[in-house]
Order: C-alpha cells, then structure tokens, then sequence
C-alpha cells in the first residue's frame, strides 16, 4: 500500500529541516525526502557571520539542525524527488530510489543549481582545481595562479578575494561591460594581481590529474590563448528547476518559483521556501524562517483550520 503523510518536505538544507522542526512539533506525520547534500548549499561555507546566535563554519551549523528536526520525529529518505503531481485532492511525490508516496501538502525546499560551463574538463577537474565557490576554496591557493569566469558580483568579489592570496588571477567575462557594480569593478581593475580579460569565454579545461590550463577565446576575433593556471573558479550564477512541479506552480522571470507571504504555491497545500523561491534574498536565515512560515501553514491546511479566505495572494 502507498504510505499516506501529512506533509513531505522536499530538501533538507536550512528551509527543508526548519520546516521539519515545526511540522514535528506539531504532530503531523512527516516525511523528509532529500538528496545526498544534508544541510544544503550552508554547508559551502566556513565562516557564517550572519546567523543569529551563531558564528562559525556552515556544516556545523548545519549538524545542528539536522540533529533538532531528527529530534522531532520525522521520517527521512535520502533520495530525489523526480515529480509531484496532484490526483484527487492529495500529492503524488514520485521517488528517484523507485515508487511515490502521497500527501496531503508538499514543501518544496530543494534550492538551486549551480550553472555549469559546459565545457570540456569540467566534470574531470571539479574538484580537482575547479571550483563553483571562491569564498570555500580560495585559501587552498596559495601564491597559484589562477582565473574567475564570470562578470556578476560573485565573480568580481571572488576575483577581489582570490587576489588577497593567489600569485595572479585572470577575471574572464563573456561581455565587454560586467554586470557587477561598479564600484566593485573599480576595485578589479585597480588590483595589480588582477587581468581582466572580457569578451572571453572558457573552451576547455585542461591538466593531468589537477588543472593546468585554461583555454579561453575571444569572442571578437576567435584567437584562443592558453592561461597557465592550477585554479579555476566558475561563478556564472544559478539555475532553478521546476520541471518536477510543471503546471503546479507559477515561476518568475528567472524561473523561481513564486510563493505569497504565507510560502504558498498557486497550488492549495504546495509551499516553497527558500533559493527556490521569488524571495529576493538568497541566505541562510531567510530560508530557515521561510521553513518555519511554511510548516506552520501546512499545518493549518492540512487541519482544515484554515479559513478559506486567507488563501490569496
Ligand atoms: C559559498 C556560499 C556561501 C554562503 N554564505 C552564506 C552566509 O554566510 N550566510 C547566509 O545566510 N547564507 C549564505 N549562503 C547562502 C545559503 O547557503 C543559502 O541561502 C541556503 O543554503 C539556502 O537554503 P535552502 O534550504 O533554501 O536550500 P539549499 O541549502 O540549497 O538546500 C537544498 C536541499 O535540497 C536537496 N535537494 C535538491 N534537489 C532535490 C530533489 N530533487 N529531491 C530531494 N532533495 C533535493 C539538497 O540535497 C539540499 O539538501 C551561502 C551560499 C554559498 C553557496
């Protein structure tokens, strides 16, 4: 027989076990459904300053969540979610590690994706020199040379931080203008251990075991140069799936799915929190309280104490 709950939550970084937390404590039978990554995107980083009441590095914070929403009794299963589909007022939640379970509300808390360069070497030397996070890897190169891709704030605030510690860094940006601001830019282009090389876009990853060279073309006029480089950071910004709820939910202009105050979906009993969402600001606390907004909602929807007309956008 399909297993029945009250509410799945989809994710398990700091919107997803928040989220657990609240809907434990209130007795709904929970399942939490995430992929390998338990504790999210916070775990990327080792120096949260911003959290309140906490200062330190992110997979801890993350341990503590992750031990307080086990506290209160929800269920867990490390797989994907491949789908949720309604059928006769309940979700289907199809599971990657085979078979679906249905529920009464479902809290999409699956976060973002890194975009990817799609380029040759890229899946060898991840990890292996290349890296999607300058704030997590940057210490580990020392007096290398290295190059950020990427025109946005991540990428000129990496290429600003990379500076403090490597030899030399190339800032590669497809356009001749960044999106960045410019202030930041000013900064870029002030910085002795900074060549900035626009209209360039990354061909191919090369090395042996770790990376060695970057192939880089120029957009204008096709010559191609090799950058020496042990170090490759790409920070081309995010990509937000929605395929998994196609139809279920709204999406803005850059894919994220939209919610109101109250975390909902257009969709009675679906709720987002988090980097999956319209909320404009991509952090750690605000996740956390989009989890708490959402459970505590779920609840009521679920209960039926939930009067019908507060369900407006
Ligand atoms: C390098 C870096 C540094 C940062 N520093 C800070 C900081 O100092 N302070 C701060 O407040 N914020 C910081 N952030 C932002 C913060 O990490 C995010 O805002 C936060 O992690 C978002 O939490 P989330 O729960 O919405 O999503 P995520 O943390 O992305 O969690 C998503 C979860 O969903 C799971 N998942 C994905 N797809 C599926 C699926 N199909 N089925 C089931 N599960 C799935 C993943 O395994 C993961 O557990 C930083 C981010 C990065 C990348």
């Amino acid at each position: 027989m399909v297993e029945t709950y009250d509410v799945v939550i989809v994710g398990a970084g700091a919107a997803g076990l928040t989220a657990a937390i609240y809907s434990g404590r209130k007795a709904l039978k929970t399942l939490l459904v995430t992929g390998p990554n338990i504790g999210g995107e916070t775990n990327s980083t080792n120096d949260i300053r911003n959290y309140p009441g906490y200062e330190g590095p992110g997979p801890d914070l993350m341990k503590r969540f992750w031990e307080q929403a086990k506290k209160w009794g929800s269920e867990v299963r490390e797989s994907l979610v491949l789908k949720v589909s309604r059928n006769d007022g309940l979700f289907n939640v199809e599971l990657s590690e085979g078979g679906s379970v249905l529920s009464r509300s479902v809290i999409l808390c699956y976060g973002r994706e890194r975009r990817k360069l799609g380029i040759p070497g890229e899946d060898k030397f991840f990890g292996r020199g290349l890296s999607t996070c300058t704030t997590c890897d940057a210490p580990l190169f020392p007096d290398k040379i290295t190059a950020v891709i990427g025109g946005g704030n991540s990428g000129v605030e990496g290429a600003l931080e990379l500076a403090r510690i490597a030899k030399k860094v190339y800032l590669i940006h497809r356009r001749d203008k960044f999106r960045a601001d410019e202030v930041t830019v000013e900064k870029a282009r002030s910085e002795p251990k900074i060549e900035i090389l626009t209209d360039t876009v990354p061909v191919e990853i090369k090395g042996d075991k770790f990376v060695e060279a970057l192939i880089v073309k120029n957009v204008k006029t096709g010559e191609l140069r090799e950058l020496e480089v042990q170090g490759v950071f790409s920070e081309i910004g995010w990509v937000t799936r929605t395929d998994m709820v196609e139809g279920l939910v709204e999406t803005n202009e850059v894919g994220e799915i939209v919610v109101d105050k109250f975390t909902r979906t257009k969709t009675p009993g679906l709720y987002a929190c988090g980097d999956v969402t319209c909320i404009p600001y991509k952090q750690t606390v605000i996740s956390a309280g989009m989890g708490a907004i959402a459970a505590l909602d779920a609840y009521k929807f679920v209960t039926g104490s939930q009067a019908s007309d507060e369900y407006s956008k």
